[in-house]
């Protein structure tokens, strides 16, 4: 089988089944002990955080760990929202992650404003400006890297709109960190990142604050994370995301393949969501399909062995077109069509090469099945 669906979740790296069983093994106390296990186990977990901190450039007070992303984002906005006055207002891209939409709405309920994107799947900064203008913003909440189409967002651009008007910047970068160097992502308020997009364990996740953030509070308990992050750190799963992290390549993975694959398609009737020009992920190539719905496509290239997806597995099995896609301006007989193909760091040129006349092969079938399939439908009525 060929797997290309990591944007939803990456096997499990060998380094980090390594990491995972030898803290298992050797440093199972709990860090928080006075025993010397304890002492033990506290040194590991200090470690996994030194290496976070210093290749982000942060002092290691503000790597928090956490049970990943979405609890994150939660915690960030309860945060947010119990710290502001009760009309504060934050701002929202119309295209986040339901992790971070629905927390926005949840914790500043009828105080959420949207800031669109363009046809080419990116945050509007001009309209992001002047909204900043027009009304105070207690933060913006704007991703690194689109989950859906990979587009890769003008983070640095909305960073110093933010600065300018003295908010916070909220940013999600599941998508980016592994794939891309996260050096580029520094000076974020709130910058949250998701272990298993990596190879890392489900359900384990970093915040990393910014320089003024020491007074963020998520689950509250014991002082764990220098109080930031209350929970017996489960030590394993962050040395298995730590390994996995550091196993990645110091450049970002390569976008060879994806590119060999977007040229083998063009001019056939497909096109790229977002045209061929933006900057994307590496891995990420979001299709719009020449005929039928994706999920046709996705049911048959998997019978060929071919493991892709329609788009945000959170969305999955939920009605309705993709908000992403819909903000994109793309109508929702379009966003059916939308394949969302993701390799990971080993996929090789060939490999996606193949995957190309995969989609053709397919194609043809569900063209050549399309009387057969009208029948059925005269048929059933
Ligand atoms: N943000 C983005 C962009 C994602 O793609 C995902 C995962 O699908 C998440 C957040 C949520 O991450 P987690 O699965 O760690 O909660």
């Amino acid at each position: 089988m060929h797997y290309f669906d990591f944007n939803a979740t990456a096997p499990l790296h060998p380094a980090a089944r390594e990491a995972w069983l030898e803290v298992q093994d050797r440093f199972w106390a709990n860090p928080s002990s006075p025993t010397r296990f304890a002492a033990q186990a506290h040194h590991r977990l200090e470690e996994s955080r030194e290496i976070w901190a210093e290749s982000l450039g942060v002092d290691p007070g503000r790597v928090v760990f956490t049970a990943g992303a979405t609890v994150a984002m939660n915690a960030v906005f309860t945060h947010l929202a119990e710290t502001s006055a009760p009309d504060a207002r934050v701002l929202v891209s119309a295209i986040e992650h339901p992790s971070v939409r629905e927390a926005a709405t949840r914790w500043f309920p009828r105080r959420v404003d949207e800031i669109p994107a363009g046809q080419d799947g990116r945050i509007d900064t001009a309209v992001l400006e002047e909204r900043l203008r027009a009304n105070p913003y207690v933060a913006v909440a704007a991703m690194a890297a689109n989950n859906e189409t990979g587009v890769l967002q003008p983070v640095a651009e909305i960073h110093t709109l933010c600065r300018e008007h003295r908010t916070r910047l909220v940013c999600d970068a599941a998508q980016w960190a592994g794939k891309l160097p996260l050096k580029t992502l520094q000076g974020m308020d709130y910058l949250t990142i998701s272990g298993h997009k990596f190879g890392g364990s489900r359900g384990m996740g970093v915040i990393v604050l910014g320089a003024a953030e020491a007074a963020f509070r998520g689950p509250v308990g014991g002082g764990q994370e220098n109080a930031h992050w209350a929970g017996t750190e489960d030590l394993a799963g962050i040395a298995a995301m730590t390994a996995a992290w550091q196993a990645q390549p110091v450049s970002g993975w390569s976008v060879a393949g994806r590119e060999a694959l977007a040229g083998a398609v063009r001019d056939r009737g497909y096109s790229v969501v977002g045209g061929e020009t933006v900057r994307r992920l590496p891995n990420t190539l979001s299709l719009l399909l020449p005929a039928h719905p994706a999920t046709r496509w996705i049911a048959r290239l998997d019978r060929r062995g071919w493991m892709v997806s329609s788009g945000s597995a959170c969305a999955t099995g939920t009605k309705g077109p993709s908000t992403v896609l819909a903000a994109m301006g793309l109508a929702p007989e379009a966003a059916k069509r939308v394949l969302r193909i993701s390799g990971g760091p080993a996929s090789s040129v060939e490999e996606w090469s193949e995957l190309a006349a995969a989609l053709e092969a397919v194609r043809k079938e569900l063209d050549d099945d399309l009387g057969e399939e009208r029948l059925v439908t005269i048929v059933d009525l």
